[in-house]
């Protein structure tokens, strides 16, 4: 048996960043960059006021109260022709362009009105107040994001603001996800004897999605060499996957037609992972057309070994090849609240875990349900995986370490 760590090197050493593209914004979200980003505008690009109140001259105001006359007024979107000279103001709304001759804006609740067209301020008002400087969020020249920043929604507003229309990124991998097996059903249809419904296809596509890849869906292919064989090359060359996941075949049956075929048409690894569950595990690569190596992950059938092994091994593969600086689900040390026994197997055991806040501030897990590689109901309950060392178990109170899964799996805090 390998160890798990042993796998995911020599994986990540065929799984290296692809070149980057130009995209325009909107279809780079979410994905990293791959070259800095350094502004061309300013933002905000003119001062502007903080406040809808009055543009004055800061010096009228003080002795603590004064009374000015209101030349005129400004709103978002416009400019004011008008100067302020001392003793006037002019009203304005937050985000217009600050008059000329002004140097400070009080805000309207620290004003009283008077008249027609005059105003009482009541406060003193320090030089600059409330005035946003051009340049004050981004500065002409600097460098906003450098490369391998992940375009989060927030730094997609700011390269709106910037006026970045295109950007360099590294694109998301195309994986053709395929499932095998002659015993699998989706198309609703009663199920005949022997049959069981697929799922691991249907989970897979959408964990590929949540990782930033794209997911193309290759259906369910039957255990039969030539149809595989024909299924995996249009993956390459008709579908232009740029990495393949199949589930199932990769074991010890005789019917496992994709270790068959892997076996004959690519450049493969096969592997005893030292886990459980989910230690069939199969990795390489497949040329083609145009002769580029594409990599193959092959994982286990049963529901619970398929999630594993992607979760443990691809899905940080696929996020290298995008250029995730992240590509790790991320890790932390939990309190163990339950006794976990196990015998001793020369494996590491990830058993499926429901991770809380607790009020000692720490995170606490218990396991989530069943722990068996096809009980996929019983794993969907939890929220992160803990690692068992190999030995005899763990007692309540210890320290685990435990992977966070999904994108809002963390635990909250009360
Ligand atoms: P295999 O790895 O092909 O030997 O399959 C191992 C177990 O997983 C068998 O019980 C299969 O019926 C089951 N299995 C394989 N593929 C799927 C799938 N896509 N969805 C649900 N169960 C599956
Ligand atoms: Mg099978």
């Amino acid at each position: 048996m390998t160890p798990l760590e042993e796998v995911r090197q020599l994986v990540l050493s065929f799984c290296s960043r692809q070149a980057p593209v130009n995209l325009p914004r909107a279809e780079a979200a979410g994905q990293v960059l791959a070259a800095d980003v350094v502004a061309t505008e300013p933002v905000p690009p003119f001062a502007n006021t903080a406040v809808d109140g009055y543009a004055l001259i800061a010096a009228d105001t003080a002795n603590g109260s004064c009374e000015l006359q209101v030349i005129g007024e400004v709103a978002a979107g416009a400019v004011s022709s008008l100067t302020v000279t001392p003793g006037t103001a002019i009203r304005i709304m937050t985000g217009a362009p600050i008059p000329a001759g002004c140097d400070a804006v009080v805000m309207v609740e620290d004003t009283e009105r008077v008249g027609d067209n005059h105003v009482k301020v009541n406060r003193v008002v320090d030089s600059g107040a409330a005035i946003r400087n051009a340049g004050s969020d981004v500065a002409v020249g600097a460098t906003v994001f450098t490369a391998g920043t992940r375009i989060s929604p927030m730094v997609e507003g700011v390269l709106a603001s910037i006026n970045a229309k295109t950007v360099q990124v590294y694109p998301q991998v195309r994986v053709g996800v395929m499932s095998t097996g002659d015993e699998l059903v989706d198309d609703g249809s009663p199920l005949q004897p022997g049959h069981i419904r697929e799922s691991n296809r249907t989970m897979l596509l959408r964990i590929i999605e949540e990782a930033g890849a794209t997911a193309i869906d290759l259906g369910i292919v039957r255990d039969n060499e030539a149809v595989l064989e024909q299924a995996l090359r249009d993956a390459l060359n008709v579908h232009g996957c740029d990495a393949l996941v199949t589930s199932g075949g990769v074991s010890m049956g005789d019917y496992d037609v994709v270790k068959a075929v892997l076996g004959r048409i690519a450049k493969m690894h096969w592997f005893q992972i030292a886990m459980k569950p989910a230690k069939p595990f199969a990795f390489g690569t497949l040329s083609n057309s145009k002769g580029v190596a594409v990599p193959v992950f092959g994982l286990p059938g049963n529901p619970v070994s398929s999630l594993m092994s992607f979760e443990l091994i691809a899905r940080p593969a696929l996020r290298t090849m995008m250029g995730f600086t992240d590509a790790f689900r991320p890790r932390v040390r939990a309190v163990l609240d339950e006794d976990v026994k196990r015998g001793e197997d020369g494996k590491v055991h990830f058993d499926r875990v429901h991770a809380t806040w607790g009020h000692d501030g720490r995170v606490h897990v218990v396991r989530s349900g069943a722990q068996g590689s096809h009980q996929l109901a019983a794993t969907s309950a939890a929220n992160a995986i803990m690692a068992i060392p190999d030995g005899t178990g763990v007692q309540a109170g210890s320290e685990v370490v435990v992977t966070f899964l999904g994108p809002d799996s963390g635990p909250f805090r009360p």
